[in-house]
């Protein structure tokens, strides 16, 4: 095995170390759990020093507001400065002011009763080409913020998986049966992942942990059964929700790996 250890001392001494240990403890998939903080830390810097910031501003036009997960998530972070919404109005003013004229510059491509445009419905197929020339123009250029600040946080604690597996504590932590990489995370992390040997951890520690979870799912199941009188254990009641966050990530996650790998 060609692992680098100072590398791993390196890691050990940053932030990268302190946030993914924080991470771990916190229980249920790390990745998701890093991501979901940066995004927060980074809507409240947005809300309560950006909100207006020019290139804050830019961004949020390009992409017409953000993704349902990150519209929720800014409203929470808004509450949480116990705002009455003025962060908000002040960033999506400037939003809704370009829809207003997205929808004004529609109204002169939609020139359908003239025989003469090109977009004249009675034409066969000239709707079908008028509707893409509106969608060209009005749909948005720009990844939504949260997603992006997401998708960068996300990157952030892959690598330093992929950098930290051979180390004892990471694995003490790691190796617990309430951390469990979300599927979403767990093929990204595959996806990057650069050496074999990192990959036969990951893939045996997934492996150990599924297994689980499938028995603990099966007994709960079993013990519904109209002749058995046990109840299910904590662990038993808790494999469902636990099986619902590894294939869905956190609800405060834009899953990313359901459309990383289809092209
Ligand atoms: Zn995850
Ligand atoms: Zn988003």
């Amino acid at each position: 095995m060609n692992i680098d250890d100072s590398e791993i001392k390196v890691m050990k001494r940053g932030m990268g170390w302190v946030d993914l240990e924080k991470s771990l403890i916190e229980k249920g998939c790390p990745v998701c759990n890093s991501a979901e903080r940066a995004v927060a830390k980074y809507f409240d810097f947005m809300l309560f020093e950006y909100a207006n910031d020019v290139s804050t501003h830019k961004k949020m036009l390009a992409s017409m507001g953000m993704c349902a997960v990150h519209s929720g998530m800014l409203k929470t972070a808004e509450a949480k400065l116990k705002s009455d919404g003025l962060n908000i109005a002040v960033l999506y003013e400037t939003v809704i002011q370009r829809e207003e004229k997205l929808l004004a510059d529609i109204e002169k491509i939609a020139d359908g009763n003239n025989k003469d445009s090109k977009f004249y419905f009675g034409k066969k197929g000239a709707f079908n080409s008028f509707k893409q020339n509106i969608l060209k123009h009005i749909v948005s250029k720009g990844k939504c913020p949260g997603c992006e600040n997401q998708n960068g946080a996300e990157s952030f604690q892959i690598h330093n998986l992929l950098k930290i597996w051979p180390d004892e504590q990471f694995r003490k932590l790691y190796e617990n049966n309430d951390v469990l990489l979300c599927r979403n995370h767990f093929l990204y992390l595959i996806k990057e992942c650069a050496n074999k040997e990192a990959y036969g951890y990951y893939l045996e520690v997934q492996k150990d942990k599924i297994a689980r979870l499938h028995k603990l799912v099966n007994a709960f199941i079993a013990k519904h059964a109209a002749d058995v009188k046990e109840n299910p254990t904590a662990a038993e009641k808790d494999a469902w929700p636990k099986i619902l966050e590894y294939t869905g990530s956190k609800p405060d996650i834009h899953p990313p790996g359901r459309d990383f790998f289809i092209e």
